[in-house]
């Protein structure tokens, strides 16, 4: 089993159990690989999260220097754990996951990964935000981002893939992070114009919610499917990250509608990510994720990365019947 997407309480405000405590959870679990892909710093105070501000005592600067120092606390401690593994244990691969807040932040994350090229053997490619405005952060911030589209759900979602493909033509992340993490805080109750994407309490409104948004628009649709070709093209995985049902959602990062496209366009490279925070979260929501991807998405194969001696990142696929028979599923009941 595989993860390629975690976090820790050690690096990051909202994580809670120790670095060490997510790693010792996976090897109990049996995973074959378990990713470690703290977040990138941000450079900007413009992207400080009030959490963030609470332990930096108000003040911007710290709280950016204590980000960045603590970004290399985490290098330094990944390392150590990757170094400390023995042979047949879960593989253990050092990444960062990418804020994709703005083009400065993407030009950044370009400088970091070269410089640390030698610890960090890949990268998560996330969008958080859109218009600077975090989108998985809670309700008012995300109702304030679909202010700034001018009330147009159509147009917040067109600017997510148009920052996401910003992002992928310049880093050419080899995980794409949560595809589709506009959708966390999308109300149940929108109303949209089903034409124009436009909210509206018209005769002729329809709930969001109610449909597939990828494939109401083919304006969108035509974007979605740009970016997917373009991960195609340079080796690019999407992950099915299991968070989103941790969060209640009925499907995974992405859902089915998306997923099909995966697989129509970006030749279904799919690898499987729990983005734990805790413990508690290690391989959380698998067996719901197993089902989907058995009996909803039917894929014939998973993606997954390993790290061979030479210490280059090597893409590698497993059978489905490999997958779904791992000793891993048995533990999980
Ligand atoms: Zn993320
Ligand atoms: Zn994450």
């Amino acid at each position: 089993m595989h993860s390629h997407h975690s976090h820790s309480g050690d690096y990051v405000a909202h994580g809670v159990d120790p670095l060490d405590a997510m790693v010792a959870q996976a090897r109990k679990m049996n995973f074959v690989t378990y990713c470690l892909t703290e977040h990138m710093p941000r450079i900007d105070p413009n992207y400080i999260y009030p959490e963030e501000r609470e332990i930096g005592g108000g003040d911007d600067d710290q709280v950016l220097e204590t980000l960045s120092s603590n970004f290399e606390k985490f290098l330094k401690h990944a390392q150590k754990i990757k170094n400390d593994s023995i042979e047949g244990e879960t593989e253990i691969i050092i990444g960062t996951e990418i804020e994709g807040c703005d083009v400065s932040h993407i030009n950044y994350a370009k400088k970091l990964l070269e410089e640390k090229k030698d610890v960090i053997k890949f990268c998560v490619g996330s969008v958080h935000h859109i218009y600077g405005i975090p989108i998985d952060f809670d309700q008012e911030n995300w109702n304030t981002a679909l202010k700034k589209a001018g009330n147009n759900l159509k147009q917040l979602i067109i600017d997510y893939f148009e920052l996401q493909y910003k992002q992928l033509t310049s880093l050419q992340p080899l995980v794409v992070g949560h595809f589709d993490l506009f959708k966390l805080y999308l109300p149940k109750d929108l109303k949209i114009n089903p034409l124009t994407g436009q909210v509206s309490d018209d005769e002729s409104s329809v709930l969001a919610s109610s449909i597939s948004l990828i494939n109401q628009w083919d304006e969108l649709r035509d974007i979605v499917i740009r970016n997917l070709k373009y991960i195609r093209q340079y080796g690019g995985l999407i992950e099915i990250n299991t968070s989103a049902l941790r969060k209640k959602l009925p499907e995974p990062y992405p859902g089915e509608d998306l997923c099909e496209l995966v697989k129509e366009y970006c030749d279904g490279r799919f690898v499987l990510s729990d983005d734990a925070h805790a413990t508690s979260q290690v391989g959380v929501c698998y067996a719901e994720a197993l089902n989907f991807i058995i009996n909803v998405i039917k894929l014939d194969r998973i993606y997954y990365l390993t790290e061979y001696k030479n210490l280059s990142i090597k893409v590698e696929q497993m059978d489905i019947n490999k997958f779904k028979n791992h000793k891993f599923w048995k533990a999980l009941q």
